[in-house]
């Protein structure tokens, strides 16, 4: 952040797609091993396996000293836990967050699956933090602004809902810097904020809490954790701002379809 906002060319656009594809791929090859037994840090090492065999770099590893390539936040943990020897249980919830570095562009994107029998309350979190993840894409259009965006989030997974969003991590611009300008948060208000133009790129990454907003970091310096210790949940899509509709740079889709065919993991819908 600081170099203020990039406007990308029609080429660094599809060379973020690239990166954008390679990071949904990932996501989706998680969500095919995904199953109760499995260590978060072995599938840490199939995502970089992944990523490195097809000529990409994982985006996370070393980023302010990270030290995996992914981000897998279980249960309570919001956003930026650290693969370990943890076994997935039947019942949690598992946010993986994924960035690939490739020929100079950056791509990021999140899902958070359901592994076994997750408890309806907590699904109904997963179903509304998704949900909110494509009315903020909505509002992601030339003319609108970066407050447009956030109280789409804010209100529908608050209001309706009486879920927390978290304020201390927010969406980004996207690009040759894995954080650029402009801060995205997922709260605001309508009508503030920077004007969206044609071909920012930006993540818009909705960070959402069964119960209190707060968040607190755990020891290990990188898990950030609920402080009350109810569920949480993270979905991210890179994207383009255009005019009258936005061009999404990650795949959902791929990802939904994997999941389809594993009975380990619960749909969404
Ligand atoms: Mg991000
Ligand atoms: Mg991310």
């Amino acid at each position: 952040m600081g170099k203020g906002v990039i406007i990308k060319t029609e080429e660094e656009i599809e060379l973020l797609r690239l990166s954008d594809l390679m990071v949904s791929e990932t996501l989706a090859l998680m969500g095919e091993i995904l199953k109760p037994g499995v260590k978060s840090i072995d599938l840490d090492k199939k995502a970089e396996e992944y990523i490195r065999d097809n000529g990409g770099i994982p985006s996370f590893k070393g980023y302010e000293g990270f030290p995996a390539s992914l981000c897998i936040s279980i249960n309570e943990a919001v956003v930026h836990g650290i693969p370990s020897d943890y076994e997935i249980k039947d019942g949690d919830i598992v946010s993986i967050d994924c960035g690939v570095y490739k020929n100079g562009f950056h791509g990021d994107a999140a899902y958070t699956f359901a592994v076994g029998d997750v408890d309806e309350d907590t699904m109904e979190l997963l179903r509304a933090t998704n949900e909110s993840l494509y009315l903020g894409i909505e509002m992601a259009v030339v003319g609108n602004r970066v407050g447009d965006i956030g109280y789409a989030i804010q209100h529908y997974t608050e209001k309706q809902f009486g879920f927390g969003v978290v304020r201390e991590m927010v969406g980004h611009g996207v690009g040759r810097d894995l954080h650029e300008d402009p801060e995205v948060p997922n709260f605001g208000r309508r009508g503030r904020g920077i004007k969206l133009k044609e071909n920012m790129t930006i993540a818009i990454e909705p960070m959402v809490n069964m119960g209190t907003k707060r968040v607190k970091v755990l020891r290990d310096g990188w898990t950030i954790v609920t402080r009350d210790g109810k569920p949480s949940a993270h979905f991210e899509h890179s994207l383009v701002v255009k005019k009258g509709k936005p061009d999404l740079l990650s795949d959902h889709k791929i990802i939904e379809e994997t999941i389809k065919n594993n009975i380990n993991i619960k749909n969404l819908k």
